[in-house]
């Protein structure tokens, strides 16, 4: 075919990075013998009863679309879980939206809410998706660095000094991909009095809230005056180990989310229908396996946590998620330096904590949800890296 000359892909598409995650994916996908810590999925297959579901929906012929905002059913089990888990109260009927995974959450609460040129400011480290969502709906991207000295947990005084008249909203996830820093009350008290202060929306990602291994965990909107400005973004594809069936969902309070229901409906219509069959029973007789899966994270997160700090790479203690972010700045290699080496020498893929953020410089993001045995001859594989250096 002839090439045309005429440039058809957007100037803001062209601009888009690749994702730094992706790029250590497809070097170790041309390899043999790789230990992968970069991955962030559950090694966890979903739990059979859970598959179960979708496969009994398809047997009794559910295949059409469902709902806009998804099976009434779920959103009724949503709402439940949402209350005994979280303590925040969703109606069933006009606040809650079933998503294609969290990620298509996030995508529309920030079409919903960006006119051209509003500011999000979005704390970093952070997931690679938000800054480019937040610009492919037309907004800027404020970024403003969670710092390994506090844990990386932002201060609150860090975020007044990047809030101007164009911020509509803070992009905050914790447990947090890429350092697993929880928030806890108190914690979230403190930002939330920001957003009220300022007169902000806060886009909560609570994707990793079922995995918290120390603290009770707490949700934004059940902060005091935090509800009616709080989107609220979950899913199954980390708790519940469904990451391929691509369904998450997003609770806000009914002016919010009817604008959201708008957008939805026009760019996916609904999510997958026999993933929300899967999703019903995941709620209503997921538990149990849930609570084993936080089990066995909570053991490797022990398990590595305690051997980077053995082997000289200091590493704080994350709350949640299931993601290491230990220090390399002994090495003296950046975080692209050791990656690299670290894969051609050793067979281990990590990824460089520069993809998150600046202040994720001079740390790997190691994710622990693989086997005992694979984490410990990866610690092995490391600590030879590190020796030979
Ligand atoms: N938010 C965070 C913080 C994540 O780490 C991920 C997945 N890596 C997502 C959202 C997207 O999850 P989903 O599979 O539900 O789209």
């Amino acid at each position: 075919m002839k090439a045309t000359k005429r440039q058809f892909i957007s100037k803001m598409v062209t601009d888009l990075k690749p994702s730094g995650i992706r790029r250590f994916f497809d070097l170790a996908a041309g390899m043999e013998g790789v230990i992968s810590l970069g991955v962030g999925e559950p090694d966890f297959v979903t739990p059979w009863n859970i598959r179960e579901a979708a496969i009994n929906s398809l047997e009794r012929g559910f295949t059409a679309y469902t709902p806009n905002a998804g099976l009434l059913e779920l959103r009724e089990e949503i709402s439940y879980y949402m209350n005994s888990q979280f303590d925040v109260n969703y109606s069933p009927t006009d606040e809650i939206i079933v998503t294609v995974g969290a990620s298509s959450a996030i995508d529309l609460a920030m079409r919903t809410i960006l006119d051209p040129g509003d500011e999000v400011i979005v704390v970093e480290p952070c997931f690679v998706s938000y800054v480019p969502m937040v610009e492919l709906a037309g907004g800027v991207a404020v970024q403003v660095q969670a710092l390994k000295e506090n844990d990386f947990k932002i201060l609150p005084n860090q975020l007044e000094q990047v809030i101007s008249s164009k911020t509509k909203a803070i992009m905050l996830c914790s447990p947090n991909n890429p350092t697993g820093t929880m928030l806890n009350k108190q914690e979230l008290e403190a930002i939330a009095k920001i957003a009220i202060q300022h007169d902000l929306l806060i886009i909560a990602d609570e994707i990793y809230a079922e995995l918290s291994y120390d603290e009770d965990y707490t949700s934004m909107a059940a902060i005091e005056g935090m509800r009616e400005r709080t989107i609220l973004v979950n899913g199954f594809s980390k708790g519940f180990a469904m990451t391929g069936w691509r369904l998450g969902f997003v609770c806000a309070p009914i002016e919010i989310s009817s604008a959201m229901l708008k957008v939805h409906q026009y760019a996916l219509m609904c999510a997958s229908t026999m993933s929300q069959y899967a999703a019903i029973e995941a709620l209503k007789n997921g538990r149990p396996e849930v609570e084993e899966m936080v089990k066995s994270y909570r053991r490797r997160r022990n398990y590595i946590v305690q051997s980077f700090n053995e082997i000289g790479l200091e590493c704080h203690i994350p709350g949640g998620a299931f993601y290491a972010f230990p220090s390399i700045k002994s090495t003296g290699l950046t975080s692209q330096q050791f990656a690299e080496q670290l894969l051609m020498k050793e067979n281990v893929a990590v990824v460089p904590g520069d993809v998150f953020g600046e202040s994720g410089e001079g740390h790997i993001r190691c994710s622990y949800a693989s086997s005992l045995e694979e984490l410990q001859e990866a610690v092995n594989r490391i600590k030879r890296f590190i020796d030979s250096l």
